[in-house]
């Protein structure tokens, strides 16, 4: 087998040298990993699973004109990407108090808040990803005002997409988290989406419920992580197929 070349190994995908000058492969792993590592567990499916729903997520931006790194599925668990050079932030968007915000400002989880609200985290696993301010952000040189300018607008952008197409399946979006990279074309350079969005990066509710559809599951050790990422695959009409693609030809079934 034509072995490819490890560019870089994350906690949830590995990324591989594409076919192409400009392309990757990313690998989605089953590891489901909180609190920067420290709880680790496999999850098996998970990787199958996000690569289909990020698949479906990032296909559909892209009909919109919203670019994304996304060229194409390859298999279960491996798509084709564009090279990007990845901004070092995770820009999270909330649209209802949970998480770390809720803890940090004293607001009960479940809280509309008055209007999406934006945050940047620097990607440091060294410092538990801080929270930074755009002061932070182009004194420090990760990202230029424009780059963040072009960041918040693509965030805004996302964000009403994903609220009405979960909202659609009955899925409140709490909040998720993107990561963003400059992609060149030539002489140009353009902000585009990188990265994933799937239930390990998003908070997703039921809409009549509450029950929680994401990675809290597993970080608030609650069960059922895999069942609930198969619900919101369901749910958005996306088909996994569960037997391996047959090699050569086998017995036929005759009805
Ligand atoms: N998030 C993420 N990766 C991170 C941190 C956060 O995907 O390293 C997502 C998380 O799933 C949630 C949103 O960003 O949807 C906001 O997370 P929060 O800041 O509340 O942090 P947490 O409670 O996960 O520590």
């Amino acid at each position: 087998m034509n072995r490819r070349r490890r560019i870089y190994e994350g906690k949830a995908k590995i990324l591989y040298e594409g076919p192409e000058p400009g392309t990757l492969v990313c690998h989605f792993k089953d590891d489901a990993t909180a609190f920067n590592a420290k709880k680790h567990e496999i999850i098996d499916g998970k990787g199958v699973l996000n690569n289909r729903i990020s698949e479906f997520i990032f296909t559909a931006l892209n009909d919109l004109g919203i670019q994304t790194h996304f060229i194409k599925r390859l298999n279960m668990r491996e798509q084709l990407i564009k090279e990007v050079e990845i901004i070092p932030l995770e820009v999270i968007v909330r649209n209802v108090a949970a998480g770390s915000i809720a803890k940090r400002l004293g607001i009960e989880e479940g809280t509309q808040l008055p209007r999406s609200v934006i945050e940047f985290c620097y990607k440091m696993d060294s410092l538990d990803d801080p929270m930074v301010s755009e002061e932070h952000i182009t004194a420090f040189g990760w990202a230029s005002p424009q780059e963040i300018d072009d960041i918040m607008a693509l965030a805004i952008r996302i964000n009403d997409f994903l609220c009405g197409m979960f909202r659609a399946v009955g899925i409140r979006l709490v909040d998720f988290k993107i990561e963003c990279g400059r992609y060149f074309e030539g002489d140009t350079m353009r902000v585009i989406l990188a990265d994933e969005i799937s239930p390990d990066s998003c908070r997703l509710w039921d809409i009549n419920t509450n029950d929680k559809m994401d990675k809290d599951r597993f970080r608030r050790d609650m069960g059922g992580m895999i069942e609930a990422y198969q619900e919101v695959a369901k749910r958005l009409g996306i088909m996994i197929e569960t037997t391996p693609e047959r090699k050569g030809p086998g017995p036929v079934l005759v009805k």
